[in-house]
């Protein structure tokens, strides 16, 4: 049985999986709601979107994607009050971010109806996937990727969008032992670092694992030229606290604008904690490590929300930061955590109410 609503057709599940999920013991991105959003791209234009049971998709081998790459992606949570309201964060941002990776790639850009409406009538439909426990959201993952035919290497005429969903724990990774990278660059000027593009990530996939053989968790992202500047913290952006001063890389085109980073940025501010966006030596944070004026480094983005940093490795030396009692980073995300979760009030507007 299907119904459209706002042009939206809606396929219901004929039967709910949400009985064989284990909701206190949820981990990150694993299992799916009963649901997807799917809208094609084809004869020049996004046709009217779709929501179906989850389920997988065939494509013709010669699809794009496989070669070419062409593939972006967007991560956003939901989250459920007490009162069983559903709330988003900033959602057009994520909406406009999309539009903005996609053009970078040649993707034809999507209306901004068709991914909000979309979502808000996915997350209605899915709502009793939402968990409520303590850290815990509906982890969402719009993505677009080319679906179109041919060996051609040229953008593809026809593509897909399509939203899933994953209820998830929290995103607790522990000490994080980060190391800065010397050799590999996730981004170069002139680039894609600025797009959520998926080979970003499997570029980053490599040199990560070589960390990881080392004992590290993590690679500190430098700049592509003289890997002397701090750029990102694996997928997330990175702040670092000198004395009482949080800092953090200026956006640029090796750099993702990230929506934690900037809500943190401006927090902070009202908070009337000392902020400046600029560029960060390697030299200025091992300097700060030696004469203990480096206090805190933390990786910011919608998964972890904040990710603190408790050692990093850096030519052959392991620098521990010191351990606080109150830092910036547990009070920050505190802060960030209870505006979207409805627990205290929105002064930035941040908040976006689905139902
Ligand atoms: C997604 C992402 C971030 C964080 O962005 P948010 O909008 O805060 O989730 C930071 N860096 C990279 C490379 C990313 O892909």
């Amino acid at each position: 049985m299907s119904t459209i609503i706002n042009d939206i057709e809606i396929i219901k599940a004929e039967s709910s999986k949400i009985n064989e999920v284990d909701f206190d013991n949820l981990t990150f991105g694993s299992v799916f709601s009963d649901h997807m959003l799917v809208c094609d791209y084809k004869e020049g234009k996004w046709q009217a979107p779709k929501i179906m049971p989850y389920q997988p998709i065939t494509l013709d081998p010669s699809a794009k994607i496989f070669h070419y790459g062409q593939s972006v992606f967007e991560g956003m949570k939901a989250y459920k009050d007490v009162d069983q309201n559903v709330w988003l964060f900033r959602p057009l941002d994520n909406f406009k971010r999309l539009n903005i990776s996609s053009k970078r790639l040649s993707i034809p850009e999507l209306p901004e109806a068709y991914f909000m409406e979309g979502l808000k009538a996915l997350l209605e439909l899915d709502k009793d996937w939402i968990p409520t426990n303590d850290g815990s959201s509906l982890y969402i993952r719009p993505f677009v990727f080319a679906s179109g035919q041919g060996f051609h290497a040229s953008p593809a005429d026809e593509y897909k969008f399509i939203i899933c969903t994953a209820p998830s724990g929290s995103y607790f990774s522990g000490d994080v032992k980060v190391l800065i990278e010397e050799t590999y660059s996730r981004s170069a000027n002139g680039g894609v670092g600025f797009a959520k593009a998926g080979g970003n990530y499997a570029g980053q996939f490599y040199p990560t694992q070589l960390a990881k053989a080392k004992g590290y968790h993590q690679v500190i992202w430098t700049d592509d030229n003289t890997h002397e500047y701090i750029e990102e913290a694996g997928a997330m952006n990175i702040f670092v606290r000198i004395n009482d001063t949080l800092i953090t890389a200026p956006t640029s085109d090796r750099i993702l604008d990230g929506i934690t980073r900037k809500s943190i940025i401006e927090l902070a501010e009202s908070e009337g904690i000392d902020v400046e966006v600029k560029k960060i030596t390697v030299t200025e944070v091992v300097e700060a490590a030696k004469n203990g004026t480096l206090k805190e480094m933390f990786g910011a983005g919608t998964a972890a929300v904040v990710s603190p940093i408790s050692a990093f490795g850096y030519k052959g030396t392991d620098y521990e930061l010191p351990k606080l009692n109150d830092t910036y980073a547990s009070f920050l995300k505190k802060r960030i955590t209870d505006i979207q979760t409805n627990k205290t009030e929105d002064p930035f507007g941040w908040r976006f109410k689905v139902v």
